[in-house]
């Protein structure tokens, strides 16, 4: 494997302090005070310590490095390849080589197993630069998070080490099967079984499932099924993809992402030892919610990207189109068109970094900020990139030109890891 990221990069175990609201309180800490609740309204702070807000809302320098790194990566090697990934509606192997040899796929993972230990920001970032160039692409390093987190958050030492170095070194991918032809935002309704064998030593599966990305490229399946049927609970479990009675079934035909397989897989009569269960019996449905509360953010990450995308192209776009004898760009209608889409999604990268900054630090309103980071982000790149096809007129209708790809990429954002209407529920209900 080609180490391309720098040793500085794969050591520092960054643990984000970035956003940090809570500053004024570290910094009391170290100075041996206890935070206080603040001043009235309407006084001064007086802090007795020297503050600056010189390194809020700025990426440590560490993290920044790394991400041009990614950067430069996506625009030079696999932008070129997106619409071609696109048009063939064909999984890149080249593409996920290619993480792998540059330690990106490691991302997601603690220095333990294999990976860079650099936390949810970092990863989430990668995701958007990856997303910027190709949507497709960006979805192999979110599998890797999704399909592994129940494993990282739940799983047994012996679990994380066989499964999880090898995800991380790219060899391995897994994917997350949870959803079932009827039971998508409501998980609980799923109707796949797991049910121990007479002799008491094996769980045996049966069950079909829908929509899950990487059916067929998967090495191991991570699938929920239930497990006490009187009490509707579920349990998760880890299926190898060449065990008997494994079918990765039929993919979809999409509307975008077309270079990330979605399928159907079903398990007839799979037996799986004792030891494939992650977490406890029963668990299972805790095990998909915190997971999905997580990886939602690769959601998020990959909608701001998109939109990042779009907006870049539009400008650039727009800064040659000749109308009327000169630049679009500076047609008083087209230029604001072109601060709204910065802007939004700008404000979308906010909101998915503070997310990401409340990840790291596991912050008790994590899974309100992650929803209302990809409810924001993934709306935003809907309406940014439609806005993109806007700014370049008919050239933008026609896959001569990225942008109709982008938004065909971008909607699908607004629907899986929960759709937006369920981060909505989530989001009220925080706030009761
Ligand atoms: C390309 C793709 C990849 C996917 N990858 C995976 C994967 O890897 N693993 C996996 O497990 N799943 C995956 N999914 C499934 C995805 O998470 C579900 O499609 C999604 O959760 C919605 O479920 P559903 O399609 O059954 O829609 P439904 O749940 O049937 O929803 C239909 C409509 O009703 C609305 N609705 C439902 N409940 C409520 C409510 N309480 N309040 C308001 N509105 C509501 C929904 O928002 C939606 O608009 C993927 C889906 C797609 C399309």
């Amino acid at each position: 494997m080609v180490h391309q990221i720098n040793e500085a990069h794969l050591n520092a175990s960054v643990r984000v302090p970035w956003l940090v609201p809570l500053v004024v309180d570290n910094v009391r800490m170290a100075h041996g005070r206890e935070p206080s609740p603040g001043p009235p309204i309407g006084r001064q702070y007086d802090l007795g310590v020297p503050t600056t807000t010189s390194d809020l809302y700025a990426i440590p320098p560490d993290l920044a490095d790394l991400r041009d790194t990614i950067r430069q990566l996506a625009r030079e090697r696999i932008a070129p390849r997106a619409a071609d990934i696109d048009r063939a509606a064909a999984y890149p192997h080249d593409i996920r080589q290619l993480l792998a040899a540059h330690d990106i796929l490691a991302l997601p993972f603690e220095p333990e197993y294999g990976g860079t230990g650099t936390g949810t920001l970092m990863l989430q970032m990668a995701v958007e630069e990856i997303a910027k160039a190709c949507a497709s692409s960006a979805l192999i390093l979110m599998v890797q998070e999704l399909g592994t987190l129940p494993i990282q958050l739940f799983g047994t030492e012996e679990q994380k080490q066989h499964w999880l170095p090898r995800c991380a070194s790219g060899e391995w991918s897994p994917a997350f099967a949870l959803s079932e032809p009827e039971a998508g935002s409501d998980p609980a309704a799923l109707r796949t079984t797991a049910v121990l064998s007479e002799a008491g030593d094996e769980w045996v599966i049966n069950g079909q499932k829908n929509w899950i990305t990487n059916a067929g490229i998967a090495d191991f399946y991570v699938v929920f099924a239930k497990t006490d049927r009187e009490n509707n609970r579920s349990s998760a479990f880890i299926v190898e993809a060449d065990r008997e009675g494994v079918d990765p079934g039929q993919l979809e035909h999409k509307l975008g992402i077309k270079g990330s397989p979605t399928g159907s897989p079903s398990f007839t009569d799979v037996r799986v030892p004792p030891e494939n269960i992650i977490g406890p019996v029963g668990k299972g449905l805790s095990v998909a919610l915190a997971t999905l509360e997580r990886t939602r953010l690769g959601a998020a990450a990959q909608a701001v990207g998109i939109a990042q995308g779009a907006t870049d192209y539009a400008a650039q776009y727009a800064r040659e189109r000749i109308a009327f004898g000169r630049p679009i760009n500076e047609l008083q209608g087209v230029q604001f068109k072109l601060a709204d889409m910065e802007t939004r999604t700008a404000a979308a990268r906010e909101l998915l970094y503070k997310a990401c900054a409340k990840a790291d630090r596991n912050e008790r309103d994590l899974g309100k900020y992650s929803s209302m980071a990809k409810l924001f982000a993934s709306d935003t790149a809907m309406a940014v990139t439609i806005e993109a096809i806007q700014v370049l007129g008919g050239y933008g209708y026609v896959n001569d030109y990225p942008v109709e790809r982008m938004m065909r990429d971008a909607k699908i954002t607004q629907i899986y890891e929960g759709t937006n209407e369920i981060q909505r529920v989530v989001i009220a209900r925080s706030m009761k």
